[in-house]
């Protein structure tokens, strides 16, 4: 079932509240794939009832970035959705979301000045005000995030503890294709050179696992493993490349305790990211 506007939405809701029912919630920009499908299915299995939204929210994209021409299929997506279990697919548009004179943001400090936040200002904000707009549009019992996303996981976890929103954020494994490429709507973007070029993400990232195994402490050596192979691919630029603590990610030197190592590259046009908690 599609719906377009939040009162209609909020009925429902408040309908399923009342017999009882437990509500998953899984917030998507479209243009879904197996990576998406894999959060609904989990979350069909933990929750009576599914609400998927489908935004793609202006708000996190920058000025230079591809808000525009981001693709779009709501057909295509509503029956993912529905295949998947879903109850219900919230696909609002922009003047849904946002008054004209909206006033109130939504920012957390410290989590969002590194990795793409520091590539990408302004975009968690976005990405904050979007989710805890749909939490409180939605109020779920649980939310599904992919750990694709490895830093939206941290900060919108660090947000909901932070403001005592009354969900649990679920975190997913990454889906990939076979040769290894994380799943990605901007996928689609890549030409046939460059989809072959793009291997060089999950390519480094798997070296790097390989030495951190085999008991390679030193931040500094695994991170150059990874940028000299990310460097003998031609169609490929570092936007970054970083090892930090998984929760709180800040900069480590040594491989202690838990660690997030996350990666930025260009692909042509194409930035891709890609990564690994170990
Ligand atoms: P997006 O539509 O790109 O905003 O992604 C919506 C949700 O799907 C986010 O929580 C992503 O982390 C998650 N997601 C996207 N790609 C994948 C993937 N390959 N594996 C697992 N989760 C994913």
């Amino acid at each position: 079932m599609l719906v377009k506007e939040i009162k209609e939405l909020r009925s429902l809701i408040k309908a399923w509240k009342r017999e009882g029912f437990t509500v998953g919630f899984v917030p998507t920009m479209g243009s879904l794939h197996e990576g998406h499908e894999s959060l609904i299915k989990k979350a069909v299995s933990e929750n009576d009832k599914v609400v998927v939204s489908v935004f793609v929210n202006p708000t996190q994209f920058g000025p230079n970035e591809d808000y525009d021409s981001y693709p779009r299929d709501i057909d295509k997506d509503l029956t993912l959705c529905m295949n998947a279990g879903a109850s219900v697919v919230f696909n609002p548009i922009s003047k849904e979301m946002y008054f004209d004179n909206k006033s109130t943001g939504v920012s957390v400090s410290g989590l969002t000045s590194v990795l793409c936040g520091a590539k990408r200002p302004g975009h968690f904000d976005g990405v904050c005000l979007v989710v805890s707009k749909f939490l409180n549009i939605v109020t779920p019992d649980k939310a599904y995030f992919g750990q694709k996303d490895a830093q939206q996981v941290a900060v919108i976890k660090r947000m909901v503890r932070d403001l005592n929103i009354d969900v649990e954020i679920v975190t997913c494994p990454i889906i990939r294709e076979e040769d290894g490429l994380a799943k990605s709507s901007r996928n689609i973007y890549l030409s046939d050179e460059e989809r072959k070029a793009a291997l060089v993400l999950s390519r480094s990232l798997s070296l790097a696992r390989k030495e951190i195994k085999n008991r390679e402490k030193s931040v500094g050596k695994i991170r150059n493993i990874i940028k000299k192979e990310i460097t003998k691919e031609p169609l490929a630029k570092i936007d970054y490349v970083e090892i930090v603590d998984s929760e709180s990610l800040e900069n480590v030197e040594n491989i202690e305790k838990s660690v997030l190592v996350a990666i930025a590259v260009f692909i042509g046009k194409i930035r891709l990211i890609d990564n690994f908690i170990f």
